[in-house]
């Protein structure tokens, strides 16, 4: 549950973890139950929606065009060509910058490199790695969601093996082999920096 009277100073979650890992419905469930006041952020993205994704729910669709566009006009914090597919992902500076004022942590699901990004502008961002419980469970999954094709499943098979390089530059590495378990490791996760926060104050 969220409570946005808490007091607390308002930081930057980073969750990354590669795609079939169940993060979207975790990342929910977060909002849900967070401890603090909690916003994710919505990115823009050039690539299509799948079925029952909503434009400004999931992420904002754009055309390339459009996205470059605000690119030019400076609005993103970050941005990345994700799987390398051609697609672009980026984080709006409008969205993190409204929860920040309206005291709230400001939830950022990015790849790998979005991290990066995001880690070099706020050092502080807590980083959370969200991995499957085996190999297999995780194509599975990717299987099961049947919204990609076999090349596509490949691919992302392929980034995931490689984001998984990069799991120990995070701070936290989460299992996702229960659903209430790993939101409330992560829940306890928040309350714990949202007191070392406000003890900093
Ligand atoms: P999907 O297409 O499965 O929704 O997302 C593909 C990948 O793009 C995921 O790894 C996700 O974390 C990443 N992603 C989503 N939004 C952003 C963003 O704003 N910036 C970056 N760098 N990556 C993002």
């Amino acid at each position: 549950m969220t409570d946005a009277n808490a007091t607390c100073r308002p930081g930057i979650l980073v969750i990354s973890g590669p795609s079939g890992t169940g993060k979207t419905t975790l990342v929910n469930r977060l909002i849900a139950q967070s401890p603090v006041p909690l916003k994710k952020s919505v990115s823009a993205t050039t690539r299509s929606p799948r079925a029952g994704e909503v434009d400004g729910d999931d992420y904002y669709f754009l055309s390339r065009e459009e996205f470059l566009k605000r690119v030019e006009n400076n609005e993103f914090l970050e941005y990345e060509e994700v799987h390398k597919t051609g697609q672009l992902y980026g984080t709006l500076k409008s969205h993190v910058d409204n929860a920040i004022n309206n005291n709230c942590w400001s939830l950022l699901e990015v790849d790998v490199d979005g991290m990066k990004n995001i880690t070099q502008i706020y050092p502080d961002a807590v980083t959370i790695f969200l991995l499957s419980p085996s190999q297999e469970v995780y194509e599975q999954r990717l299987r099961s969601r049947g919204t990609e094709s076999e090349e596509l499943i490949t691919r992302r098979l392929q980034t995931a093996q490689r984001e998984l390089t990069f799991a120990d530059r995070y701070q936290y590495q989460v299992v996702n082999d229960q659903l209430d378990r790993a939101v409330q490791e992560i829940c306890d996760i928040l309350t714990q920096k949202s007191q070392l926060t406000s003890q900093s104050n």
